[in-house]
């Protein structure tokens, strides 16, 4: 699972730092998350393959994550892409969209999806079968969605000394990965962790921004491999959390310890601090493992 931070900064873009968009790696897809203004400048910089985008994930209609949208859905038209392209984000994303390709004659030759979200509770937007990604409902001042990703468990390993030792036709072997006891032909069973290792254990990344402070998403984040979570403010400012609706470091740790997450990213930060690992000074007074977001910063797991 690979992380690319495109941007990370709330509010406008400036000369070296970006709004928020990100793309995730996970199981050979390439998800693109959020889109604020300069995505495609920064794909290009990070050498992300414009063709291999096929799901864009919004999680709210401020301009901050999603106003790179229009320009990146044009630049995939001029550069003749035929592959489908799917939009999941918040109602009005389509009109949005569909209103500036009208009006600058200017449909796209591909295949434009768009999956409006309405739901207040958590919902699956996209399955196939080796991922699952959820909405993970956040409160912010307009409808906002943060999105789970997480890998399904693949299968069990083969043991092929084992399976060679009882003389166990191959035909059996995609039913023994997936769990099954044998039974060999003088009747004797042999069990399944006798001849597979259980499978590689499973990674997830949950994205959460923007958000106030809200335990209500803690069950759904519960022990996810990676949490992205906002930290818009520092203590100094922490008094506008709840009019904004953002969060603060400490508040995005304390989500982080209360989930039991692996990790944590912050991000979304203010553009009023010329320091941010400020950020990561005050989150740490709550839970251990803090990473700084930033632009162009990659992150595996
Ligand atoms: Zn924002
Ligand atoms: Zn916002």
């Amino acid at each position: 699972m690979k992380l690319t931070i495109l941007g990370c900064y709330s509010a406008t873009p400036r000369t070296f730092t970006n709004p928020t968009s990100q793309v995730l790696e996970m199981n050979n897809h390439i998800f693109l998350i959020d889109c604020g203004e300069g995505t495609q400048v920064e794909l290009r910089r990070n050498k992300i393959k414009f063709s291999r985008i096929k799901h864009i994930f919004i999680s709210h209609l401020h301009g901050d994550h999603f106003f790179g949208l229009i320009g990146l859905v044009s630049t995939f038209r001029l550069l003749s892409r035929d592959i489908p392209l799917h939009i999941h984000g918040p109602k009005g994303i389509k009109e949005a969209i569909t209103l500036q390709l009208k009006l600058s004659n200017s449909w796209t030759d591909y295949p434009l999806h768009f999956h409006e979200l309405t739901n207040t509770e958590s919902e699956i937007v996209f399955e196939d079968e080796k991922v699952v990604v959820r909405t993970i409902p956040l409160q912010h001042r307009v409808y906002c969605n943060g999105f789970l990703f997480q890998e399904k468990p693949g299968d069990r390993t083969l043991l092929i000394d084992k399976v060679s030792d009882y003389d166990i036709d191959k035909v059996y072997y995609r039913a023994i990965k997936k769990g099954k006891d044998v039974v060999l032909d003088n009747g004797t069973v042999i069990s399944n962790e006798e001849l597979t290792d259980p499978p590689k254990p499973v990674k997830s990344y949950a994205f959460c921004s923007d958000t106030k402070y809200n335990e209500e998403k803690i069950p759904l984040i519960k022990d996810v491999t990676v949490l992205y979570h906002e930290s818009t403010f520092l203590e100094s400012h922490k008094h506008l959390c709840a009019k904004t609706g953002h969060s603060s470091a400490i508040e995005a740790a304390t989500i982080a310890k209360k989930a039991n997450v692996g990790s944590l990213i912050l991000g979304h930060y203010s553009t009023r601090y010329e320091n941010i690992e400020l950020f990561r000074e005050e989150a740490q007074t709550v839970f251990d493992d803090v990473e700084i977001a930033d632009d162009g910063k990659v992150f595996e797991y």
